[in-house]
C-alpha cells in the first residue's frame, strides 16, 4: 500500500519512497503480540526472535512504522535519563542514578552494535554531545552534573570552558559546556525502516494500517483490528505516548508535544561562519531544553522550546506556529549570520510522559503482558535496550537489565481529568518558571 505520510515529519518527507505492509486480516495466531511499529515494538520483535528464533511475533502498528515519535525525532542517540542524572538522584538517589547512567551508556553502545552487526544504512554517526551553557546560571548547574558524575564513578564526561566550547561551535552565546564523546546521530526514519526489514528476515509479521481496537484478556489474549483479530499468549504495549488511549494503561502516562523545524542547506560561507566542527549533537541545559544537529544535506535541524499538552483523549497536537516561531527565533538569537536562512520543514510529536519524569517499563497485571512508558525525549538509545529488557520479562528471565531500578517500579498514577490537565499545566509552568529564573535579565530567544 504506497503511502508516504510526507507532512508527519522532515525524516517522512525525505525518506526514500515507501512500500507499507498489507494490514492485518482475518485471523492470526502468535506467541507475542506487539502493539505498535517504534523502535521500542521493533526491538523487541528483534531481541525475542533472536533469544528464540523459533517463535510467532506479530507487530500491529496503527499507520506505518515510525509513524510516532520514532519517526519524527531529533535523532539524538544519548545517555541522558529522565530531566537528567541529577534529577534522578534527588528522585530516587544515587544509586539509582548510576544504574541508570549505565543503561544508557549500554543502550547508546546497543544501537551501535546493531548498526554493525546488520549494516543498517541508517546514516548513523557518532559526533559527541555538548550541552552548552547559554546563561551564567547553566554554567552553574552543567558544572554541578558533572561533579555529581565523576563523584559516582562516571567517567567519560568533560567540562569545557568557554573558549573550548566556541571551538567546537561557534556561537558567542556559549559560555561552556558538557563534552561526552558517547552520542550517535541516526536518520530515524532510515533506521526505523531497516529495523523492520531485519525483524522481518528473523521472521516477523510486520501489519501496517492495523489499528488494535480492543483487547481481551483471558486463557488467550485476544486482540482486534477492523481487519482481523490476534491470538496472543503474550502482550507487548510498545504505543509510547499513545498508551493513555488503552484502559490498562490510561493512568502510567500522559503524551506532550515537542516542536521541530529544518532549514534549507547551509551555504559553504554559512557553515563556516557557525564553525561546526564535527557534526556534534547539541542542547542547551534549559528544562524545556533546544537540541539541533546538522543533517549530511547540511541543514540545521532544531527542535524544543515550548511543550505542547492536551486533555483526556486528544491526539491532535502536531502543529504549533508559536513554537516553530520560537524555534526561529532561537536559531537567529544563537547564530545571528543566520538569522533570514529559509525553513523548509516544520513539525511536531508526541512523546511520553510519567509524573515522576523517568521512564517505566514491567509487567502489566500478570507476567504475560509488558508495557514501556515515560522515555520522555530520550528514547531513540533507550528503546532499543527496552526491547531486549521487555523480552527478557517475556521470557521470564531476571537479568541485570530486569534489576534497573525503572523495570517493574512503581508509578505514581496520574489524575483523571480535569485534574490530569491541572497537573500537567502546573508542571509545565514549573519548569518553564525555573527556565525563566535562570535567564532573566539575559534576553534570551
Ligand atoms: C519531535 C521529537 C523529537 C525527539 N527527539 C529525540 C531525540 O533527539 N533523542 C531521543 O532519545 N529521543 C527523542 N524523542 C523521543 C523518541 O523519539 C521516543 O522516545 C522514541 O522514538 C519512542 O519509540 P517508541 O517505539 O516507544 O514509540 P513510537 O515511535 O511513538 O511508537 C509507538 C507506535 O505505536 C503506534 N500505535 C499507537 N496506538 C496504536 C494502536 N492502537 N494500534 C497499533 N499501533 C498503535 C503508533 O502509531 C506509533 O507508531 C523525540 C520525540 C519527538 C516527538
Amino acid at each position: 500500500m504506497p503511502s508516504d505520510y510526507a507532512d508527519v515529519s522532515f525524516w517522512l518527507a525525505t525518506a526514500p519512497a515507501y512500500q507499507s505492509n498489507a494490514p492485518l486480516q482475518g485471523t492470526v495466531e502468535v506467541d507475542v503480540a506487539i502493539i505498535g511499529g517504534g523502535f521500542t515494538g521493533l526491538s523487541t520483535a528483534y531481541h525475542l526472535l533472536k533469544a528464540e528464533p523459533g517463535l510467532k511475533v506479530a507487530v500491529l502498528e496503527r499507520e506505518i512504522v515510525g509513524f510516532g515519535a520514532s519517526g519524527r525525532n531529533g535523532s539524538f542517540a544519548m545517555t541522558l535519563m529522565g530531566l537528567g542524572i541529577d534529577m534522578i538522584a534527588l528522585l530516587k538517589g544515587k544509586r539509582a542514578a548510576l544504574e541508570g547512567h549505565r543503561y544508557m551508556e549500554r543502550a547508546v553502545d546497543r544501537l551501535s552494535e546493531l548498526v554493525d552487526e546488520h549494516r543498517l544504512d541508517c546514516d548513523y554517526i557518532r559526533p559527541g554531545f555538548l550541552r552548552m551553557a547559554t546563561v551564567p546560571a547553566h554554567v552553574h548547574k552543567i558544572q554541578k552534573q558533572i561533579e555529581l558524575c565523576h563523584k559516582l564513578g562516571i567517567t567519560g564526561i568533560e567540562w569545557l570552558d568557554r573558549e573550548a566550547a566556541q571551538a567546537h561551535v561557534c556561537s558567542e552565546r556559549y559560555l561552556g559546556a558538557w563534552w561526552e564523546p558517547r552520542l550517535a546521530l541516526i536518520n530515524p526514519v532510515k533506521l526505523v525502516r531497516e529495523m523492520k526489514r531485519v525483524t522481518q528476515e528473523l521472521g516477523a509479521s510486520i501489519y501496517e494500517h492495523s489499528p488494535v481496537v480492543e483487547i481481551t484478556r483471558g486463557a488467550h489474549l485476544l486482540l482486534r483490528t477492523p481487519g482481523g483479530e490476534v491470538q496472543a499468549r503474550k502482550l507487548v504495549f510498545a504505543a509510547n505516548a499513545y498508551s493513555h488511549l488503552f484502559p490498562m494503561l490510561r493512568r502510567k502516562q500522559i503524551p506532550a508535544w515537542t516542536y521541530m523545524i529544518a532549514t534549507e542547506p547551509l551555504s559553504p560561507q554559512q557553515l563556516e561562519a557557525i564553525g561546526w566542527q564535527n557534526r556534534q549533537g547539541v542542547e542547551d541545559a534549559r528544562n524545556l531544553i533546544h537540541y539541533y544537529r546538522l543533517t549530511p544535506d547540511n541543514r540545521l535541524l532544531m527542535g524544543g522550546g515550548p511543550v505542547g499538552l492536551s486533555y483526556g483523549e486528544e491526539m491532535e497536537r502536531d502543529a504549533n506556529p508559536n513554537a516553530w516561531r520560537h524555534l526561529e527565533e532561537h536559531i537567529a538569537w544563537l547564530f545571528p549570520v543566520l538569522k533570514d536562512v529559509h525553513i523548509t520543514h516544520r513539525w511536531g510529536g508526541p512523546f511520553s510522559v510519567t509524573l515522576d519524569l523517568t521512564p517505566a517499563l514491567g509487567y502489566l497485571g500478570d507476567p504475560r503482558v509488558v508495557y514501556a512508558v515515560g522515555c520522555i525525549g530520550h528514547g531513540v538509545s533507550m528503546s532499543q535496550l527496552n526491547g531486549q529488557t521487555l523480552c527478557d520479562l517475556l521470557l521470564e528471565r531476571q537479568t541485570d537489565l530486569t534489576d534497573c531500578f525503572i523495570v517493574n517500579r512503581r508509578i505514581i498514577p496520574w489524575p483523571p481529568e480535569p485534574l490530569r490537565l491541572g497537573l500537567s499545566l502546573a508542571l509545565r509552568s514549573y519548569l518553564q518558571a525555573e527556565d525563566w529564573w535562570c535567564e532573566r535579565g539575559q534576553n534570551v530567544r
